[in-house]
């Protein structure tokens, strides 16, 4: 190493995936699949062995991201939910529809799980002054179709506290959403955030 390494080098570099332990979510904690720009939608399916229910989903979905939520569902062992929306014109029931109820009907977000499993097949918005009303979130992971849109970053990251995560590991947590190119944000992404807020302003006037 040259003097000027020795005074003004950053030291040793981190290795590129220093945190790869960290455990996020099965679909991405292999790294984040890219998704298909042909992919028109596809099936999912809950996790009954006899009877699922299934869901036909007849677009691409968008907005893809992890969720810290404590209200999303997320699969065994899982700290985040990966969850995307899809205009709600394009979900459609299409087997054992009886197995569904809506987990907490006071929530802004209907979700609709299966009475058998726990997994939520959509979440539905309900009220029309809602600023996501017409769009469902969806659970691509459900799905044996590959090309759903990718997770793009991650949200309500702070809430992962609130459902057990001891907050010692947030840090081990953070670095790993940014390895795997999902940013962490404590509420929503800032898009998403301008899109509230601009619908709250416009509603306004
Ligand atoms: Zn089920
Ligand atoms: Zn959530």
């Amino acid at each position: 190493m040259g003097l000027f390494d020795s005074l003004f080098g950053g030291g040793a570099k981190p290795p590129a995936n220093q945190y790869a332990s960290v455990k996020i979510h099965p679909a991405v904690d292999k790294g984040v699949k890219p998704g298909s720009s042909s992919f028109s939608g596809g099936t999912i399916k809950c996790k009954c062995a006899t009877d699922p229910v299934i869901v036909e989903i007849s677009a691409q979905t968008a907005h893809n991201h992890a969720c810290g939520c404590s209200k999303c569902w997320k699969p065994d062992g899982a700290i985040f939910s990966v969850v995307a929306v899809v205009g709600r014109d394009h979900v459609k029931v299409t087997a054992n529809e009886d197995k569904l109820e809506v987990v907490d009907p006071t929530a802004a977000i209907q979700r609709h799980a299966c009475k058998g499993c726990g997994v939520h097949m959509y979440g539905r918005i309900e009220n029309t002054g809602h600023p996501f009303h017409g769009l469902d979130f969806v659970h691509t992971e459900l799905s044996d179709q590959s090309g759903w849109s990718q997770p793009e970053f991650a949200a309500f990251v702070s809430s992962i506290i609130e459902t057990g995560v001891d907050p010692s590991r947030m840090d081990g947590v953070r670095g790993r959403l940014r390895e795997l190119g999902l940013e962490p944000y404590d509420c929503l992404s800032p898009p998403l955030m301008d899109a509230i807020a601009t619908h709250v302003a416009k509603s306004r006037t």
